[in-house]
This record gives structure tokens, C-alpha cells and sequence, in this order.
């Protein structure tokens, strides 16, 4: 299957994906401050969670902002990715759900901030996704789960919309291309490895 498309539409798509994500941005900020949650100081850096990642339109801008950074930054990262790929391997041989540093994390900082992926901007507020399988609630970081043991106002984030626009965008990436745009379910260590169509 080709995973190739015309740069005019993926130029197109990753610019409406750019605005997205503002919006994705500001909605967790104003879903964060609501319930009190600040991740400054925090010691239990959700980049070592293990997370998949499932569209091609993600993947494209995630490699937008690797194709950006300096050689030198990108091989050190790209090596990182290889070990974590690997730790995970063996993370899943014993039995285990692997809890390793992402690949991009520098001391706490993300390497690709204004390119991290969807999952990485809306993890830390309780949402919720209403679909074809009813409503799914997610409990948010552990940080915020505290948070909201403490205070039961605190009101899930709906991310339903977002959600929506990223699949229109996936799409309309995909174009007049026959079925569906394949589901990617890569970590982003993978993702870093390989180009959509390698
Ligand atoms: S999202 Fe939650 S776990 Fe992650 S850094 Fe922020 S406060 Fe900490
Ligand atoms: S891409 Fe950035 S925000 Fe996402 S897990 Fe990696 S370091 Fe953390």
C-alpha cells in the first residue's frame, strides 16, 4: 500500500494539523487550570508511559519537527529511539508493560515540543470520548487522579472534537485513495525510525 501523498496536500494538512493542535493546547490548558494541575516540579514524568500512536498525519509532523533539528541533535535522538525500541522488546519478553524514557526527553523538556504528538498534549486532564462504543473515561495523570480525589467537581475534558478533526484530517490526508488510511499503532520511538512508505 502507498503511503505517499502530494506535497501541496500534505503541506495543506500538516498547516490545518499545526492549528489543531493550538486549539488541542488551549483547551488542556483551560482543562488544567480548572483543576489546579500544574506540571512544573512534578515528579512523575508521564514520559515514560507506554503509548501508541495511530495516524500517518501525526507521523508526518512528528518527522516535520525531527527534519528541523540540528544533525547532530536528531543522530542522539535517533540512537535513543533505537535503545528504546529495543528496551521495550525486552521489556514485553518478560511479561512487562515497559516504562521507558521517550526517546525525545531531555531532562524533562520535550526535544519536539511544538511537534509531540496528540497523546502527549491531553494525557494529564481526566476526558472522556463519546463514539459508536459509548462514552470512554480516561483518569487523567496520576497527579491529577489525586487532584480530583480530592476535589469530585473537577469536570472531564471532552476530547471528542479534537478527536473528530484529527481523524477529518487523517483523511483528507488519505484523499481519493481506495479504503482506508491504515491504523499506524507505533510507539514513538518507531515512529522516529521510519517515514510513512518506508
Ligand atoms: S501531565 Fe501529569 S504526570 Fe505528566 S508532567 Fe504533568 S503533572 Fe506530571
Ligand atoms: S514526545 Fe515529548 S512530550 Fe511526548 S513523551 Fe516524548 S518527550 Fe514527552
Amino acid at each position: 500500500m502507498s503511503l505517499s501523498f502530494p506535497a501541496s496536500r500534505r503541506r495543506t494538512v500538516l498547516a490545518k494539523l499545526a492549528t489543531l493542535y493550538a486549539d488541542m493546547d488551549a483547551a488542556y490548558t483551560a482543562a488544567a487550570a480548572a483543576a489546579g494541575l500544574s506540571c512544573a516540579g512534578c515528579a512523575e514524568n508521564c514520559c515514560v508511559s507506554f503509548f501508541q500512536h495511530h495516524t500517518l498525519v501525526e507521523w508526518l509532523y512528528l518527522h516535520k519537527g525531527l527534519d528541523a533539528l540540528p544533525d547532530e541533535r536528531r543522530e542522539r535522538y535517533l540512537e535513543r529511539a533505537r535503545e528504546y525500541v529495543a528496551g521495550v522488546r525486552e521489556a514485553v519478553a518478560r511479561g512487562e508493560t515497559p516504562r521507558i524514557m521517550c526517546p525525545l526527553n531531555d531532562e524533562g523538556l520535550c526535544g519536539v515540543y511544538d511537534h509531540r504528538l496528540m497523546i502527549c498534549r491531553l494525557h494529564g486532564v481526566p476526558n472522556v470520548l463519546i463514539g459508536g462504543m459509548g462514552v470512554r473515561e480516561f483518569p487523567g495523570c496520576g497527579p491529577c487522579q489525586r487532584l480530583a480525589e480530592a476535589n469530585p467537581n473537577i469536570k472531564a475534558m471532552d476530547r471528542t472534537p479534537l478527536l473528530r478533526r484529527l481523524a477529518g484530517l487523517e483523511m483528507e490526508l488519505w484523499g481519493g485513495k481506495a479504503g482506508r488510511p491504515p491504523k499506524v499503532d507505533m510507539t514513538l520511538a518507531e515512529m522516529m525510525l521510519r517515514r510513512p512508505g518506508e
